[in-house]
């Protein structure tokens, strides 16, 4: 072994011990003819003493020449710093190992980047070229550290309740998320490709019908879609699914499983315990979108009725007019309302009506004149606002309103501080619609996918009003995230085939797809569901991060390229031969 000690471990009660340590030199200082280096390994940093007393003059000349990021092997023995000398800020602070050998095991170029400085500064690309020093800075340390955590502790937890971790392919067909598919062309069957897995969907239902019961995967999912923050495209699920379930079962076990890490391992509070359960009408109306930061209330108002009539014409025969009251902002001026107004318009409204709520009620000034007394009593009645509040209203389609409206309530969130970075804020959103309604393509779409059940009550609305009917899908969010999406199943052919025929999947075109699973329901499927959390979207969230990408030890970059591999690349010719492909201009 090169060590036989951590640079991390190190204590006063190591104090006498010799020690060889090996990392990488952190920081070099020379003071006074002596050297001090904070050598550095995954787990902490011990400060070396390299005193001319100590070594040979050749071993000095050595640790003069250490530059950060060297690969060094240093003996010596712990001492207890001299008094005065101590750092309470540091782990091995009271000690230091008095070097009396050293090795350099190798140089360093300079790095592009300080190792030991926070990363937010560097420009991403950078980091991300460079990633392997990126991953040695402490803070990209600790996210590996707890993504680790995390997924040992998923292991462990599922394991002692009867789980089987299953492996699926990679090389598949497509899965039906409702995301651009990554396909593999088939060098054996020219013409023809693998897709890469959106989710392991279809075989976790498979292995329910194979008697499983108890199914889990770290799964790794590939989706072509538009980047964002919380995507990347290839990202990891723990994915599962489980027979004889309902759909309570489901989210006992995954709250179960977050409530335990996230107090053993994580270091934030949970707001709800239990999580809250919300159903997407209420998040809708309440939030305007199905995945609400619940750490701040700031609760959306609607006043569509009362102001059908105004006399204002933004809000007469408006299809929906929400709002929200901004506390004690009543006083912010023309700037910042302006500031406020063009963010509305980003989102897509046609503009932001404000109202200030003061000593007599709705101040009677800009849209304020032109509202009636009723309409003010009535808007003051449904903000449930304070003097000194700033009211903002949107009126215009319900989707426009509710993006729009949920957006600012997100930003008026930040601007007032109002949500608690140490706080975990989990909820289960259930009793989503089963579908809705593709105006393009004239059909209804599943909301989550098509194999999600219909609520039991609403299966005689299948063929008469499907828009009303009501499914088992329940997705959990957290902090404004959706971080984990499932549903009941349908294990019946009868209604499956419904289903498929109202999101216009022709019989035929199903078959070609989907024929082994649905062949499969006809040899005794069990009744089952699950559920896929994001690993990459929680850890996030445990580690205070503001992206995925922070938590993945080599992500794509926000335009879905690796820019330390320089991938995607083009490929040889006589490869894209084998393959029967030839690239069109
Ligand atoms: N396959 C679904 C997804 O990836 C999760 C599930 O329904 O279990 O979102």
């Amino acid at each position: 072994m090169f060590k036989t000690h951590r640079c991390g471990e190190l204590r006063a009660e190591h104090a006498g011990q010799r020690v060889t340590l090996a990392g990488w030199v952190h920081r070099r200082r020379d003071h006074g003819g002596v050297i001090f280096i904070d050598l550095r390994d995954r787990w902490g940093i011990a400060q070396v003493v390299i005193n001319p007393a100590n070594v040979t003059p050749e071993q000095f000349r050595l640790g003069e020449s250490l530059r950060s990021e060297f690969v060094v092997q240093i003996r010596g023995a712990v001492q207890l710093r001299p008094e005065g000398m101590r750092n309470p800020r540091m782990a091995t602070g009271d000690i230091e190992v008095m070097a009396d050998a050293l090795e350099i095991l190798n140089p360093a170029k300079t790095p592009p980047f300080l190792i030991d400085s926070d990363a937010r500064d560097v420009d991403e690309n950078l980091r991300l070229k460079y990633r392997y020093l990126d991953l040695r800075r402490e803070r990209m340390q600790k996210n590996l550290t707890l993504r680790h955590r995390f997924c040992k502790f998923i292991r462990d937890y599922l394991d002692a309740r009867g789980f089987l971790e299953i492996e699926t392919p990679i090389l598949f067909k497509t899965t039906p998320e409702g995301a651009r598919d990554y396909l593999v062309p088939s060098r054996i069957y020219p013409g023809t490709f693998y897709a890469l897995p959106q989710s392991p969907q279809q075989l976790k239902q498979l292995l329910q019908v194979a008697g499983v019961e108890r199914y889990f995967q770290i799964a790794r999912c590939f989706r072509d879609e538009d980047q964002r923050a919380d995507r990347q495209p290839e990202f990891t699920q723990l994915d599962m699914e489980m027979s004889f379930v309902d759909r309570d079962d489901v989210l006992d076990l995954v709250e179960g499983l977050m409530t335990e890490f996230v107090e053993q391992h994580v270091g934030k509070k949970l707001l709800f315990k239990p999580f809250r359960r919300l159903s997407y009408a209420e998040v809708i109306a309440k939030y305007g979108n199905d995945k609400p930061d619940l750490r701040f209330g700031l609760e959306l108002f609607d006043v569509t009725a009362p102001t059908r009539d105004s006399a204002f014409n933004v809000f007469a025969g408006a299809p929906m007019v929400k709002g929200l009251a901004a506390p004690g902002c009543g006083n912010y001026t023309r700037k910042q309302i302006d500031e406020l107004t063009e963010f509305a318009r980003k989102e897509g409204a046609k503009g932001l009506v404000t109202l200030v709520h003061d000593e007599t009620g709705i101040r009677n000034q800009g849209a304020g004149a032109k509202l009636s007394d009723a309409e003010k009593s009535a808007i003051l009645a449904a903000a449930g606002s304070q003097p000194g509040d700033l009211l903002m209203l949107v009126a215009d389609t319900p989707k426009v309103v509710n993006e729009v409206m949920s957006a600012l309530r997100l930003e008026m969130g930040r601007r007032l501080k109002l949500a608690d970075p140490g706080v975990l804020a989990f909820a289960w959103i259930v009793d989503f619609p089963l579908f809705e309604w593709n105006e393009e393509e004239q059909r209804w779409d599943p909301s989550h996918h098509m194999f999600t059940a219909p609520k039991d009550e609403f299966i005689p609305l299948l063929e008469t009003d499907p828009g009303k009917v009501l499914s088992k899908q329940y997705d959990l969010v957290c902090n404004g995230y959706e971080v984990g999406g499932g549903s009941i199943r349908i294990h019946r052919r009868d209604i499956q085939e419904i289903i498929m025929r109202l999101i216009g999947l022709e019989m035929e075109d199903a078959r070609r797809k989907f024929g082994h699973l649905l062949e499969a329901f006809e040899y005794g499927a069990p009744p089952h569901g699950g559920i896929a959390p994001g690993i990459d979207r929680l850890t996030m969230l445990f580690c205070d991060e503001p992206n995925i990408r922070e938590v993945i030890a080599f992500p794509k970059n926000q335009q879905a390229m690796d820019v330390m591999a320089g991938a995607p690349s083009p490929v040889y010719d006589k490869q894209l031969k084998e393959l029967r492909i030839r690239i069109v201009e």
